[in-house]
């Protein structure tokens, strides 16, 4: 009897668990978003996007081509991607890197800068939300010099023909 008792309240916890950290992941999506709003003065009440957990392996080849130190990326029509090592709950700085492809979609949802060449828009979507990011890290006394480091980027949307169509995809280190 005991046995019969203990074994579904176990899987009752995992499956608990398992949604409290489901849930606590879209209460910071959805937190993060309407602080970016604020903060880069976007309209209100945006929808959140669809938000993927994956390996980090899986996140840089998809969006490196091959090993990179990418944490986040945002790609248009697909959505946003962050690396399963993430400390959403526990870290700011990892929560920054959130925030920061949170920003990237607000961009696209309201096509800010849409109307520059490919490569100004990369750069300043990009100051934009290095910007958001730091402005962000500062209420934890964290903000670190994540824009400059943006400034030092060779984007390869400068080096590609303007006007190629290929999408744009913006990644966090
Ligand atoms: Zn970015």
């Amino acid at each position: 009897m005991m046995l019969a008792l203990l074994v579904p309240s176990r899987h009752q916890k995992g499956g608990h668990e398992a949604r409290k950290q489901v849930m606590a992941l879209q209460e910071w999506i959805e937190r993060l978003l309407a602080t970016a709003t604020v903060l880069g003065g976007y309209p209100p009440a945006a929808p959140s996007p669809p938000v993927t957990v994956i390996a980090q392996s899986e996140l840089s080849a998809r969006v490196c081509g091959g090993a990179c130190a990418v944490r986040g990326a945002f790609i248009p029509g697909q959505g946003l991607f962050i690396i399963n090592a993430l400390e959403i709950e526990a870290s700011p700085q990892d929560r920054s890197v959130l925030l920061h492809e949170l920003v990237h979609y607000l961009q696209e949802l309201n096509g800010r800068y849409a109307n520059e060449s490919a490569c100004d828009r990369f750069r300043d979507r990009e100051l934009e939300a290095y910007r958001l990011q730091d402005e962000y890290l500062s209420r934890y006394g964290l903000g670190v010099s994540n824009q400059t480091a943006s400034l030092e980027w060779q984007p390869s949307a400068c080096l590609d023909d303007e006007g190629s169509g290929a999408v744009q995809t913006f990644r966090t280190r």
